[in-house]
């Protein structure tokens, strides 16, 4: 198959072009499309055949449910069942990076809900995700748009490193603003509780229900038991660079020096090391082969925007193992943490 690779306008996409897009998910097609978070994989969220494909182009595991993309709230009443409360408070933050978690209607199929019985919604703020979503007039699956384990794409390019010949079209509107994920919060449980953070702050999801938790797994600081885990995708593999992954966290100082350590180290045995460091940090190292800043440790957003693009950029770059810098666990920087822990499998080292 060849992919149709469309550019859009990011402010005012071309109607012609969305109706291109439109088309191919009505007749069942795959379509990438930007969102405010990540690139996403599209399909006709109702069609079970359409969602089998998504699926399969990424390898994905089929226990590992979809979100559902929607362009208008009235949708979530007959796409869920027993809407609570809390519900919406949180719809009047869409669109934005926020997915709900609910119980889902007959009407959704089991492939889309990775045969649970939730389903998880949420309205993107992105104007060719909206116009795409109702120009086809269906609610649209779209997990990530890259291989199942790889780090998710941010631009179209990355798309088309993972997905190319498996989809009919990419829609690239450029990067992505923010760069991490939706935060999902499940409300079918009797509170709140947050099963991964994301685009959404938790500090913001506290000043707004007061009560809030976040699930072990949104931590990530450990592998969890994940016998009972609320949502199956929590046991796979996430996020990972082909090159092995260490995360060091502690006070900066030590951090620094037991990642300066650890060069020497990987670099005596004749690996190729490359380092995650910050802008405050990043002249502190020598002997590496490469050292990327993912931003300033005061601004998370930006470390949120950068951290997918850079874990691909290492690989390109053929380096043989990453040492990533851990940082502040507020605002994004709880979902960039979530997600470095997760991509390296656990694998942290606690300097002090
Ligand atoms: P992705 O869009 O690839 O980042 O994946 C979607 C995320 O939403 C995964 O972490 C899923 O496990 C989660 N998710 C989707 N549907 C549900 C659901 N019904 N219940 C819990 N989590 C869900
Ligand atoms: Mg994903």
């Amino acid at each position: 198959m060849k992919t149709i690779i469309l550019k859009v306008n990011a402010d005012r996409p071309e109607k012609s072009k969305i109706r291109a897009a439109a088309k191919i998910i009505r007749e069942g097609g795959l379509v990438a499309f930007p969102t405010e978070t990540v690139y996403g994989l599209g399909a006709n969220a109702l069609d079970p055949k359409a969602v089998r494909r998504i699926f399969a182009a990424k390898k994905r595991p089929l226990d590992n449910p979809l979100i559902i993309h929607i362009a208008d709230k009235a949708d979530v009443y007959w796409l869920a069942d027993k809407i609570p409360k809390d519900a919406d408070k949180l719809m009047d933050l869409w669109p934005g990076p926020l997915t709900l978690v609910l119980k889902a209607s007959d009407i959704i199929p089991k492939e889309t809900r990775g045969g649970l019985s939730t389903v998880a919604i949420r309205m993107p703020n992105h104007k060719v995700a909206l116009a795409l979503i109702r120009e086809s007039e269906v609610p649209i699956a779209a997990p990530s748009a890259n291989l199942a384990g790889r780090p998710s794409p941010t631009t179209a390019e990355h798309v088309k490193q993972d997905l190319d010949g498996k989809i009919e079209m990419i829609l690239d509107a450029g990067p992505t603003r923010i760069g991490v994920e939706s935060t999902v919060i499940d409300l079918t449980s009797e509170s709140p509780q947050i099963l991964r953070p994301g685009g959404l702050t938790y500090e913001e999801l506290k000043r707004i229900l007061g009560d809030v938790r976040l699930h072990p797994s949104a931590i990530a600081d450990r592998r969890v038991n994940l016998k009972y885990a609320p949502s199956p995708g929590m046991r796979h593999k996430h996020y990972s660079p082909e090159a092995q992954l260490i995360i060091v966290e502690g006070e900066l100082n030590a951090m620094i020096n037991k990642i300066q350590e650890l060069v020497g180290l990987y670099r005596g045995k004749g690996r190729r090391v490359g380092i995650l460091a910050t802008d405050e940090t990043q002249r502190s190292y020598h002997g590496a082969y490469v050292v990327k800043s993912l931003g300033s440790r005061e601004d998370p957003s930006s470390m949120a925007r950068n951290l997918f693009k850079l874990l691909r950029e290492f690989d390109e770059e053929k380096v043989d193992i990453i040492i990533a810098e851990g940082v502040p666990m507020k605002s994004l920087g709880l979902a960039v943490m979530n997600r470095l822990r997760k991509a390296s499998g656990f694998n942290i080292v606690k300097a002090n």
